[in-house]
């Protein structure tokens, strides 16, 4: 099959699916259709790892020539000037990009409902959310509209969308992959990394796109790792690795009964594969929603500052003045909860307050750390759920602390910088459950050892 006739089917498929799905904000099928022409005409080079590949991404990467909007009205007719260094890897490794993965506001959002411009919809029910804020990127990949997407995590949103659409989801390292043109949301927290159908197609996309890059100076130094060698010869049994299992997670009241039992299922089959299985105590997780959502907040307040209706973006008509043109172009270009976090931002971060809740935030932030490394001292990797309940129906969660709530599973790995790998494990009220496994920082390898063999 010609890199052309990949394209067009993968772009027919959309065309008949999208409207239904929402997984897209802008899709170009020109430029697609051309790269692959390009492609074809000097024929195959395997030293491409993705030659010919249908990919997509999600619309918070920049992507020279393609809108890049955030999923947000202030954003709505930008096109970079440059692209982020994920999508220039990806680019250079041969991939086809088909276009722009729909997601939450400025990622901000559990569901891909707050995107300015439609919600995305799971493919498994499309009464239900697709999860966010990278729903767009779980969609596609999850209904084989492209074999892969780029999505960012920085509070689950590449991990719990994969569970909750039923596909492969890695958030790395912090530091693995350069932030380098991707809209900042929440810098200490945020984190690049890929969508796929399968554990192999993940570690094939984190080889393409991780390496130091210098404009990200939070960027590894690292040598760039090629980890699909870890599959010429992949180990299908887990003797010798010791899971941990984090009892503040299982004993969770918010977790649903027939996910405890999935959960329950993969230990036991992870069992049978020869782990060792330990419980392991990580006492300050239950602080971790706090935590999270004043540091998101408080960096979010400061990254958004940018959008001020002069310098990128929507400007508001016939102000009276400057203050009038900041507030009008801030006030008609965000959204509700763009806006919400940027008031609750200033006001953690506000003289008065600082100590009372930036400050004591960040110090959690170590203790939550604290407890990761001290767990993945005693375990090579940990076993967590993902998400308290399968995807829910939309609209059926309107109040934004009930939302936040929802990530209460996921958050604390973006507190600590380390890497987590959610896998499909099976399916309860007949929609996906995942679950993601845990490990020390740069120990991506082991992940993509252990979620190979469980899935
Ligand atoms: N739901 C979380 C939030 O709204 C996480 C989002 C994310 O990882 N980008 O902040």
């Amino acid at each position: 099959i010609s890199a052309t006739e990949l394209t067009r089917s993968c772009l027919e498929h959309i065309d008949k699916t999208d409207e239904k799905l929402g997984a897209f904000i802008n899709i170009y099928p020109e430029q697609a259709l051309q790269k692959a022409k390009e492609l074809d005409e000097k024929g195959f080079d395997e030293t491409m790892p993705l030659w010919g590949v249908p990919v997509s991404v999600k619309d918070a990467l920049a992507t020279k020539n393609m809108k890049t909007t955030a999923g947000s009205k202030i954003l709505e007719n930008f096109i970079p000037p440059y692209s982020a260094f994920a999508v220039e890897q990806l680019e250079k490794a041969g991939a086809i990009i088909l276009g722009k993965n729909n997601m939450d506001e400025f990622a901000m959002g559990s569901t891909c409902e707050n995107s300015a411009f439609k919600a995305g919809s799971n493919p498994w029910n499309t009464d239900c959310v697709a999860g966010g804020s990278s729903g767009g990127s779980a969609i596609s990949v999850a209904s084989c509209q492209s074999f892969a997407s780029l999505g960012t995590d920085t509070g689950g949103s590449i991990r719990q969308p994969a569970s909750l659409c039923g596909c492969v989801g890695l958030k790395p390292t912090y530091g693995r992959v350069s932030r380098y043109g991707l809209l900042a949301y929440a810098s200490s927290l945020d984190q690049i990394g890929p969508f796929t159908r399968t554990v192999e197609d993940a570690a094939l996309i984190l080889s393409v796109i991780s390496g130091h890059d210098e404009r990200d100076s939070t960027s590894s130094p690292r040598e760039k790792e090629d980890f699909t060698k870890l599959f010429q010869h992949p180990q299908t049994d887990l003797n010798n690795i010791t899971i941990g299992l984090p009892k503040e997670f299982f004993e969770s009241e918010a977790m649903d009964g027939e996910i405890a039992e999935l959960c329950q299922n993969t230990i036991q089959e992870a069992k049978k594969l020869g782990a060792n299985i330990k419980e392991v105590s990580m006492p300050h997780l239950t602080y971790s929603i706090a935590s999270y959502y004043i540091i998101a907040s408080a960096e979010a307040s400061s990254n958004l500052a940018r959008y001020d209706g002069i310098r990128y973006g929507h400007r508001t008509n016939q102000p009276q003045d400057l203050d009038e043109l900041y507030t009008m172009s801030r006030t008609e270009g965000f959204g509700e909860e763009v806006q919400r976090r940027i008031l609750l931002g200033t006001y953690v971060l506000s003289a008065g307050y600082y100590d009372a809740y930036y400050k004591k935030a960040a110090q959690v932030r170590r203790l939550i750390r604290d407890d990761y490394v001290n767990a993945l001292k005693e375990c090579d990797v940990l076993l967590a759920p993902v998400s308290p309940i399968t995807a829910w129906k939309k609209g059926s969660v309107t109040d934004p602390l009930q939302m936040y709530q929802m990530d209460i599973f996921t958050l604390s790995l973006n507190l600590a910088g380390l890497p987590g790998l959610a896998i499909p494990v099976g399916m309860a009220h007949n929609m996906p459950v995942g679950m993601q496994i845990i490990g020390s920082a740069f120990d991506e390898a082991k992940l993509f050892t252990v979620g190979h063999s469980l899935t």
